[in-house]
């Protein structure tokens, strides 16, 4: 008898509403579905995959739902100015998109777009990006906030900025910026908006602790500060300074980390106003968390606070800090990037096998002058009981190990090894049903499970398309897109098709804590297996590399349409790369290649060795590799 599995049992296991935050959920037709628009009916996922093959768009792809990045707009915004109201605070809410986090054209231009109305502005951290912010925030009342270092022609683009009637503030973030700034603007006669930034002594936590304290790279101390404003003062620029910053890292878990930074920088602000320093603006940057494994929790990748509670934090915070140091209250910045991008973009990809331990096996049939160690392996599989599966699991250890010293001696054939291998595999397989009925899991035998668990091998790479799971142990929620009405009896982890041992994914969120598999389904031979892995959108979508030349995705561009039968349209199609694409930027020239190609074919055929017909399509071939997208055809 099949037992009925439900959405409810797929939620418990993949825990879609906690991280999903409303945007994705489960079907009760077992398909994972996105609500990127809440006035929008739910998307099928895999119904946007069908439309894409109708349209010859392959996978493995990048999917943009940005109705989900305008949502995200929208609310970072309304909770503050909703907040602000309540809280009879006096300044604004002036928000900015740190570019950096998510640089496509497509991403930018929508958030500008989705936050016009909000006056929300841009932060550029490199020359680049301000060339992306001045030319495409064009609203004149948002703000456009320049931090990193900074050389001549960054400090004068700025300053062209401030010609064409934009708000741009200029952050101090060293010393010596000052200087070069006081000289520029007075030669392009301009007056800059300065902003500048702490470096605060709170401890912060996480992977970006090393953002504020004694060591950060950016800011200024007190000391520097107070000698920048005598320089300003000294230079008639003292009513320059509107800004007040600090950064303190990103995905800032733990709400505390908030409030101490606030409790720091908001003193360090009124004791400059009222040093007579006319700031208007007070810039809390980055952090505001995402909480990719829905624990809520202060785990790294996850965070114990809402954006409710994070900006009712700040303004509640700094007007108290305010109020008690009878200081004006000044608008408020924030620098969130991994908050607006995080949920609007996934990557699908395709399993094209499974890897397993056990997956060939040697006939294992008793032979006559067979080596006693594989004689002794074979009797463990029929002495093997629930009650002494510790003791054979020691010895089948021990045997193997012997085995394998004996195969160096040159004493072990390769068949005996073999041999030895596939029963070692048998017992350790029979092993696992054993201890998973057990209260209690001796050490050593914890983790067999996971050791022997299979790996599915998916048409992505992770350091393209996950490069966070692998550079700083991201957790990102991974799951399939279908059968979610069907028990997943796999658990695997993850293997990309890269070639390098690292290209895998073996951590996944689970609510007791990190899981080294994720529970996936039986693949069948008839049938195409997808998962999708979410909340790819800040930082990993476009800091992808090159690493065995795979390449950019193929990237689809949804928009939720009530009116659509099926709830969305695809707006646009952006190819991924191809190989020409990916030798291109390694310096490589394809039709160069191409034409050496065909000469080593022509050699070929002048000698004789290859018939005229066959080295056509030979070359007609590799021209054709050359032109097709660089991961797997299925
Ligand atoms: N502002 C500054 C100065 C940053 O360095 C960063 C990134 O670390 C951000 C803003 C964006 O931070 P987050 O993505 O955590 O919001």
């Amino acid at each position: 008898m099949t037992t009925l599995f439900t959405k409810e049992d797929a939620e418990k296991i993949y825990h879609v509403k906690k991280w999903g935050n409303g945007y994705f959920t489960i079907n009760d037709k077992g398909e994972l579905t996105a609500t990127p628009d809440s006035k929008s009916p739910p998307i099928v996922i895999n119904e946007v995959i069908k439309e894409m093959k109708a349209q010859n768009i392959t996978l493995p792809a990048v999917i943009r739902f940005h109705d989900i990045l305008r949502e995200r707009v929208k609310i970072l915004n309304k909770k503050f100015r909703d907040i602000i109201e309540e809280a009879n605070y006096e300044g604004r809410y002036m928000g900015v998109y740190p570019i950096k986090v998510n640089q496509m054209r497509e991403v930018v231009e929508e958030i500008i777009e989705a936050g016009s109305k909000f006056d929300f502005g841009i932060e550029a951290g490199s020359k680049a990006e301000l060339l992306t912010a001045l030319a495409f925030n064009d609203n004149t009342n948002s703000l456009t906030i320049l931090n990193g270092y900074k050389d001549e022609d960054y400090l004068r683009l700025g300053l062209m900025g401030t010609k064409l009637g934009k708000k741009i503030v200029i952050v101090i973030e060293k010393f010596s910026e000052l200087p070069k700034l006081l000289k520029l603007s007075k030669e392009m006669g301009v007056t800059p908006l300065i902003g500048i930034r702490a470096k605060l002594s709170i401890q912060s936590q996480g992977r970006w602790a090393k953002s504020c304290g004694d060591k950060a790279k950016f800011g200024l101390t007190i000391a520097e500060i107070l000698n920048a404003v005598q320089l300003l003062e000294d230079s008639h620029l003292k009513e320059s300074i509107k800004l007040f910053h600090f950064h303190i890292g990103s995905q800032i878990s733990d709400i505390r980390t908030f409030k101490d930074a606030l409790n720091e920088g908001g003193r360090i602000y009124a004791k400059l106003i009222k040093m007579g320093v006319n700031l208007q603006y007070f810039d809390v940057g980055g952090g505001l968390g995402v909480d990719y494994d829905g624990s809520r929790s202060t785990n790294d990748s996850s965070t114990n606070y809402s954006i409710s509670e994070y900006a009712a934090d700040i303004v509640y915070g700094l007007k108290q800090i305010c109020d008690l140091e009878g200081v004006p209250h000044p608008s408020i910045v924030t620098e969130s990037g991994r908050a607006i991008t995080a949920h609007h973009s996934c990557v699908i990809t395709n399993i094209i096998d499974k890897i397993s331990a056990d997956q060939m096996v040697y006939e294992t049939k008793k032979m006559a002058g067979e080596h006693i160690l594989v004689d002794n392996m074979r009797d463990l599989i029929n002495l093997l009981t629930s009650e002494n599966y510790q003791e054979i699991y020691n010895d089948a250890l021990q045997y193997r190990e012997e085995s394998l010293q004996a195969f160096k001696l040159g004493i072990l054939s390769l068949v005996e090894r073999a041999k030895i291998d596939t029963l070692f595999n048998q017992i350790m397989n029979s092993i696992v049903p054993i201890i998973a009925n057990n209260d209690f899991i001796p050490e050593g035998l914890q983790s067999l499970k996971e050791k022997l668990s299979p790996q599915y091998l998916c048409n992505f790479s992770v350091f393209q398309s996950a490069a966070d799971t692998w550079a700083i142990q991201q957790l990102l929620p991974i799951m399939p897109i279908t059968r979610l009405n069907e028990k997943p009896t796999q658990n695997c982890s993850i293997a990309d098709i890269t070639c390098d041992s690292d290209g895998k994914i073996d951590r996944f969120i689970s609510l007791d804590g990190i899981a080294n598999t994720v529970p996936l389904h039986e693949l069948k031979h008839d049938e195409e297996y997808l998962i999708g892995l979410f909340l790819t959108g800040a930082y990993q979508d476009v800091m992808g590399d090159m690493h065995n030349l795979f390449g950019r995705l193929n990237e689809v561009h949804i928009y939720s349409d009530a009116a659509d039968p099926q709830g969305f349209y695809i707006e646009e199609f952006i190819q991924g790369n191809s190989a020409s694409n990916v030798l291109a930027t390694m310096q490589y020239n394809p039709e160069y290649m191409a034409q050496k190609m065909k000469k080593m074919v022509n050699k070929e055929i002048s000698r004789g060795r290859i018939l005229p017909r066959e080295g056509v399509k030979l070359v007609n071939f590799y021209e054709e590799c050359l032109k097709s997208y660089t991961y797997l055809k299925h």
